[in-house]
């Protein structure tokens, strides 16, 4: 990156982030909680939230975002195939979700219907940290094939996350993965997060994960009254 550039990537992210707070204030407002879902292409993106709304839908009402880089709707399609209101946004190419797309986004569900608004990023572990969207959480699920070193070689994506869910649990027996050398790793970069192990295969550990989400709405309602 040249000198000369650095001044204009600032002044981006700062429209961004601007347009982020914008769309935090229009969640509030409307009592929805949002929450951020990142991860490397196939690590259970899409898998995580059909538990998450398997969980949760008959108590919570839902809508899910799905950010694509390809006008795809097979992850749509997955989540409106079990009952979910699902807004596709194409990001034209770009590997992730910003602030003003989810803008777009939002304006195509009725947030005034629901409790929970899930945003699935595009499939990247590297950028899309370093774009705020306005939601209220960031999560990132890791897969257990993908190896215990990720916190050490993507340090970026560990910090303002809150939640990290581990999935694919069920793998533990045949790959070669140090669960408190991975945990210990995502600790240094921050102390605060909060780890789930789960499989999505089996169901294993998902419903730790759906209770923290379910009190996060909860407080989220409170608020908003
Ligand atoms: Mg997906
Ligand atoms: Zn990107």
């Amino acid at each position: 990156m040249s000198p000369e550039s650095v001044p204009v990537v600032e002044k981006i992210m700062d429209a961004n982030d601007q347009v982020a707070l914008l769309n935090r204030k229009i969640l509030d407002e409307a009592g929805v909680f949002a929450i951020n879902i990142m991860a490397s292409p196939g690590a259970g993106k899409t898998s995580t939230i059909l538990r998450t709304i398997e969980a949760l839908a008959s108590e919570v009402r839902i809508a899910v975002i799905e950010g694509d880089t390809a006008p795809v709707t097979i992850d749509s399609d997955k989540v409106k195939a079990v009952g979910i209101p699902a807004v596709q946004i194409n990001t034209g190419g770009s590997c992730h979700l910003d602030a003003p797309m989810l803008t777009r986004g939002l304006e195509k569900v009725d947030l005034n219907s629901i409790d929970l608004l899930i945003i699935e990023n595009v499939g990247n572990l590297i950028c899309p940290a370093s774009f705020k969207l306005g939601s209220h959480a960031n999560v990132v699920v890791a897969s257990i094939p993908e190896g215990d070193d990720k916190p050490y070689k993507y340090p970026n994506i560990y910090r303002g996350l809150e939640v990290m869910i581990i999935n694919k649990i069920d793998l533990l027996p045949y790959v070669d993965f140090n669960m408190e050398y991975f945990r210990n790793g995502a600790k240094i970069l921050n102390e605060n997060l909060v780890f789930f192990p789960v499989s999505c295969k089996t169901g294993e550990g998902v419903s730790k994960w759906t209770n923290w989400l379910k009190n996060r709405i909860k407080q989220q309602k409170e608020l908003a009254k």
